[in-house]
């Protein structure tokens, strides 16, 4: 018998996790199988508990989900705590476990994959969801100069830089307007205008000259990226390695190994590429 394992969002049929997963479990020799469940609006607890009765061993948790998904869980990791938002949940004897992975896993994507050390520069996030609350603190710990959160409802942005107050001189929070006359070295969109073609209304000076431009959305190309192609970042990339990477920090937790991330984003790339 395989464990059963998905993801759980609203939209989910884009997501790229059960190739991911599928490709792990190959190359680790897993026996497990991941599916993607679509969840209406106000249906993710009952998805989740359905789940869970048919055996369900663990889910990822995206799109409208992870703040909920850390209200229902009953236990959590540190790096979930400091999130308030979970993207993976496992289920066991100790009742629903949350972490969130996605911090490490674009923290990883971005020194690992795309050699950048955040130390001493200066970091834009738009958005404040939960995307954007599970890499605040990851981000933070790799000692940028400072961490402006922007978001286009702006009391979430300064609410959300109020929790990490204890570093307040680094992190602040405001609205898009707010950034004019603002240069970052790396501007990471944590929203998601891009999956309904929205365009940030970020002035263009926020891609500062070297910058580089950071959308975690993947597999098509987005208003935002084109906005900091035409604003002068140096380089723009999509969030395929990060999504790899938290990917594998979730299996890491739910079969306690770690597979290697390379071939199986090189395999993505591959397989997204026009022909
Ligand atoms: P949430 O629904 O929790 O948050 C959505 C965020 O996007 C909010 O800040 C919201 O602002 C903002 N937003 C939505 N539409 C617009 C718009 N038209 N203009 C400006 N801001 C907008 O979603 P998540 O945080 O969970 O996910 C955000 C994105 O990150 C998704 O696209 C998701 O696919 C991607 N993602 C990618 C990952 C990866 O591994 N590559 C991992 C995690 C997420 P407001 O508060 O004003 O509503």
């Amino acid at each position: 018998m395989s464990d059963r394992y998905a993801v759980i969002g609203n939209p989910v049929g884009h997501s790229k996790s059960p190739r991911i997963h599928a490709l792990f479990a190959r190359q680790t020799g897993q026996a497990m199988v991941y599916e993607a469940i679509l969840a209406p609006p106000d249906g993710f607890a009952r998805a989740l508990a359905e789940f869970i009765a048919a055996g369900g061993r663990g889910m990822n948790v995206t799109i409208p989900f992870k703040e909920q998904a850390f209200r229902l869980a009953e236990r959590h990791s540190p790096r979930a705590l400091g999130a308030r938002a979970v993207n993976t949940l496992a289920f066991g004897e100790g009742g629903i476990f949350g972490d969130n992975t996605d911090g490490a896993g674009l923290v990883r994507d971005l020194k690992f994959n795309l050699g950048l050390s955040i130390r001493g520069k200066r970091v834009l996030l738009a958005g404040a969801g939960g995307a954007a609350r599970g890499v605040v603190l990851p981000l933070l710990e790799e000692s940028p100069a400072a961490l402006v959160i922007a978001n286009r409802t702006e009391d979430k942005a300064r609410q959300l830089a109020a929790e990490f107050s204890s570093r307040a001189e680094k992190v602040s929070g405001c609205g898009f307007a707010d950034l004019s006359g603002h240069g970052f070295d790396l501007v990471i969109n944590a929203t998601s205008a891009s999956l309904s073609g929205a365009s940030l209304a970020l002035p263009r000076c926020v891609f500062g000259p070297g910058s580089l431009a950071y959308d975690m959305v993947y597999g098509r190309p987005t208003p935002f990226l084109r906005q900091a192609r035409e604003g002068g970042a140096a380089q723009v990339t999509d969030g395929l390695g990060m999504l790899v990477e938290q990917a594998a920090e979730s299996f890491l937790l739910w079969r306690g190994l770690r597979p290697d991330t390379a071939p199986v984003l090189a395999e993505l790339r591959r397989e997204s590429a026009p022909p």
